[in-house]
């Protein structure tokens, strides 16, 4: 093991990609996380080719497929028919063109796999982390069950609400987006006289969208609906709805989307937030990544393949750097904050895109949708700017190729 100590506080997905990676790279490490065991909520997730790059990386090349699903293209669907207006290809040709898959998994599947090989004396649950700071001999962390830890660097992978950044900048609070999630899962099984593709589905109706697709080996179907409701609701995962709550929302939707809510055994439902970019993600020897750092809605999918993106540029730049961590972690910081704060920006923008609901701007939306669909260009230039970026390229410097391309 390296001299260097590094302290990650937070075993979500971010966090725990870092601790594999510093662990692959021999480095010392201790991961701490507040919760009892390694836990994903029971959900699905969009990991595009520049997150699974990463994931390639860390040497998960051969155990993705065994429970990622391969979609055949995203298709925007109008919600009243059902009509795809734009579909952009995914599998296979995101792999030939951009070098890594699009996949979909079932979170729980995700976090296993990054997660079985970590040396368990490295990994602390049950620590919930109250306060982190620094001194002259370097970082440390106190729990709440009194233990205290310490290291060289310390890093907040502590997600939207994350403790550790009130010690890199000044307070600010989440913004709420005036939108909840509703979601399920359900079998497929249930739905079969439906016969849905694999693919990625993105139904855009009046301030209302439902996005679908399969996991678990297709066995399974992930859906999400971003809506407006006059309820208070709370950013929660565990936050249960009525299928009639759901439902009411859908009227006068296409089959689809009416079906698979009422299949659901239980719908969830969340308040969605983000962040305005923060001044900096650095402070002495302790740095913010993933959601404590940049935490974006969900319209991109894009929040932790985000964080994945951080946890590889992060490690190499420590690894790169070993012996002046600081400048280290500024570099981190340098090569991430643009891209990251861009999709924070391109996030909130794609809210509105989604949910037109004046007939003239849903027109012009939808021409504009079917002029890429018959264009030769297979990828937007926003999928390209996205799918391509290289996390080891970035770390090296020799990702000239990607820069070159017009900023999104
Ligand atoms: C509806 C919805 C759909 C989404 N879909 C996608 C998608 O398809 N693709 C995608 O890339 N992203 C998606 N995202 C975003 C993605 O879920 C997040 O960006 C991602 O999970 C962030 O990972 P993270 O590791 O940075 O933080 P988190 O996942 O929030 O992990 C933080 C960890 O830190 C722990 N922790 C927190 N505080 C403390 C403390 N004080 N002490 C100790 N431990 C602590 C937590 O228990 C948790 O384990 C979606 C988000 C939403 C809301």
């Amino acid at each position: 093991m390296g001299a260097m100590k590094t302290l990650i506080i937070g075993a979500g997905i971010g966090g725990s990609v870092l601790a594999l990676g510093l662990q692959r790279a021999g480095m010392d490490f201790q991961l701490l996380e507040q919760a009892e065991a390694f836990k994903e909520i029971g959900a699905g997730i969009q990991l595009s080719s520049n997150a699974v790059k990463v994931l390639d990386r860390l040497g998960l090349t051969d155990a993705l497929p065994k429970f990622c699903v391969e979609p055949d293209a995203h298709k925007f669907q109008d919600w009243s028919t059902g009509e795809t207006i734009l579909r952009t290809p995914l599998c296979p040709d995101v792999l030939d063109v951009f070098g890594a898959p699009y996949y979909h998994a079932h979170r729980p599947d995700l976090i296993a796999a990054l997660t079985e090989g970590l040396d368990p004396d490295r990994v602390h649950f049950g620590k919930r982390v109250t306060e982190v700071g620094e001194d002259g001999d370097g970082v440390w962390v106190k729990c709440a069950d009194g233990e205290e830890f310490r290291g060289d660097v310390l890093i907040g992978a502590d997600g939207i609400h994350s403790v550790v950044r009130d010690s890199v900048c000044q307070h600010a609070p989440a913004r709420r987006s005036g939108y909840v999630t509703w979601r399920g899962v359900i079998d497929a099984a249930d739905v079969a006289d439906l016969d849905v593709p694999i693919s990625s589905y993105i139904v855009m109706g009046p301030k209302l969208s439902f996005v679908f697709y399969y996991v678990g080996g297709a066995k399974r179907i992930n859906w999400l609906a971003m809506g407006q409701t006059d309820d208070e609701k709370k950013e929660s995962w565990s936050q249960t709805a009525t299928k009639d709550e759901v439902l009411a929302a859908f009227d006068g939707w296409y089959e689809v989307p009416r079906r698979f809510i009422e299949v659901t055994d239980q719908p969830f439902v969340t308040a969605l937030h983000d962040r305005d970019p923060l001044e900096t993600w650095i402070n002495g020897h302790i740095a913010l990544m993933g959601d404590a750092a940049h935490a974006m809605l969900p319209y991109h999918a894009q929040g932790a393949g985000q964080s994945i993106e951080d946890a590889w540029v992060l490690l190499r730049s420590l690894e790169l750097g070993a012996d002046a961590p600081a400048k280290g972690l500024r570099r981190f910081e340098a090569l991430r904050k643009d891209r990251a704060d861009r999709m924070i920006q391109h996030s909130r923008d794609a809210e509105r895109w989604y949910h037109m609901s004046e007939p003239a701007d849903v027109e012009s939306r939808n021409a504009r949708f079917r002029r890429y669909n018959e264009d030769a260009a297979k990828f937007t230039p926003q999928q390209i700017w996205l799918y391509s970026y290289d996390a080891e390229q970035a770390a090296l410097g020799t990702d000239e190729d990607w820069r070159a391309l017009p900023a999104w």
